[in-house]
This record gives C-alpha cells, sequence and structure tokens, in this order.
C-alpha cells in the first residue's frame, strides 16, 4: 500500500482477488471501525471515523483538503500544533460543526499514549471481535417462523437440523431444482421414478417414501406438512 490509505484505495486496480475480496468489505466494516484519538500520529485526519461526523471525506466531500488547507494524507497529529488546531476558519456549515467539536476534546499533540482503532457495535466499544454481536447487527431480520423452534430446540443435532431448515424453506437440491439451474438430467423422482422430484414430493406424496419410510417422513415430513399445507 505504501503512503496510500486503505479507504481511499480503488479495488479496480488491484489483481489479487483476496485483495479485492477485502477491499469490497469496507463498507460493511467501516460501520464498526472508530479510531480512538489520543497522540493522533495514527489516524488519517480525512479517511478515519475519529469525530462524530463519520470520515470527515465523507462530510466535505473531495474539496475538503482544500477547503481546510489539510493534506489528504495529513494525520490527525498533523493537523494541530501543541498550540490549537491548523483548520482555517470555518466556511461551510460542515466545518463549523468540526470546529465546534474541536473545541471539545483535548489537543492530540498534549496526550503522552498512542491512538488506538476499535470494533464498535451499537456504542459499545468490544475488547475482542465477536462474530455472534457483529453478525447479529448486520444479518437480515425477519419475523420468526412457526417452525423455528421445531428444527432449532435445544440438544439439535445440527447437521439435521440444517437438512430441515433448508427444507422448510424448499432449497433441498431437488431434481427439479437441478434441472432449474441447468443441469441435464431426468427429473423423475429418485425413489418411485413416477413423478418430478419437488420436495413437497419427496417428503409428502412419493408412495415409495411412504412404503419403506425413509429418514425423511418422519419428523421433518409432518413438519412440512404444516408449514406447506397450512
Ligand atoms: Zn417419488
Amino acid at each position: 500500500m505504501k503512503d496510500e490509505n486503505l479507504w481511499s484505495l480503488d479495488v479496480e486496480k488491484t489483481t489479487s482477488s483476496t485483495w479485492k475480496a477485502l477491499l469490497s468489505l469496507r463498507g460493511l466494516a467501516a460501520q464498526f471501525i472508530r479510531a480512538k484519538i489520543r497522540n493522533g500520529q495514527r489516524i488519517s485526519f480525512w479517511f478515519d471515523h475519529w469525530t462524530p461526523l463519520g470520515p470527515l471525506i465523507h462530510r466535505f466531500g473531495d474539496l475538503g483538503p482544500r477547503e481546510l488547507s489539510i493534506s489528504i494524507s495529513a494525520t490527525v497529529s498533523e493537523a494541530c500544533t501543541q498550540s490549537g488546531w491548523l483548520l482555517r476558519g470555518a466556511r461551510s456549515p460542515a466545518a463549523e460543526e468540526l470546529q465546534t467539536y474541536l473545541t471539545s476534546i483535548p489537543l492530540p499533540t498534549l496526550s503522552p499514549k498512542d491512538d488506538y482503532y476499535a470494533w464498535e457495535i451499537e456504542g459499545t466499544e468490544l475488547n475482542t471481535f465477536s462474530t455472534r454481536k457483529t453478525w447479529n447487527v448486520v444479518r437480515n431480520r425477519e419475523e420468526e417462523k412457526d417452525w423455528t423452534r421445531n428444527i432449532w430446540f435445544k440438544g439439535h443435532v445440527p447437521r439435521q437440523a440444517f437438512t430441515a431448515w433448508i427444507a422448510h424453506q424448499d432449497r433441498l437440491p431437488t431434481r427439479t431444482r437441478l434441472i432449474s439451474w441447468g443441469m441435464n438430467i431426468s427429473s423423475s423422482c429418485c425413489l418411485c421414478n413416477r413423478v418430478d422430484e419437488t420436495r413437497t414430493h419427496l417428503f409428502l406424496q412419493c408412495k415409495i417414501n411412504r412404503k419403506f419410510g425413509f429418514w425423511f417422513c418422519g419428523d421433518l415430513g409432518i413438519l412440512i406438512a404444516r408449514s406447506t399445507l397450512g
């Protein structure tokens, strides 16, 4: 990266797929990463989220560095001396807001401590990264289905619960679904070979399945019958 900033790197200019994948997640990570200001020597004045205004480059736009006369690559410590901030007089509402905020914090140049970055979730700084808490914030939420507790009950077997969960959402790779994805195979049921193999046929209608009582004809079939047939 040399002197470039992680937040301003152009994803199109990298040839590494790993880097591309990481850079494309910046927007997601940005909502959790907070720059904690102390001596201001590590924190980017324009790109890090170190004030309540968010990353200042977003607040001021590309003309911000010229407006405030602060270099695009400046750290926060480079924007002040021991006697005060080096910002031009406020000429926009954003600049006024920033100046107001800066008067409320200690001058970084006076701090003996190093800056640090924190992972914050809904205003709470975490001591260690939590996948569970982070996932709970970024995931889509829907109303709990009435079959949820039949699958994710205490003591469930993960592999079976996962299959049941997929089946409830009709996402099992049945032959009719495989064909819809472009596979050149027969659509007939793998058990009776008479009608198209769909989730509903396999679990509820297949005569061979009923006759021999395959595993998926048990509780799962009953649960699906409830949710499918009302
Ligand atoms: Zn069948």
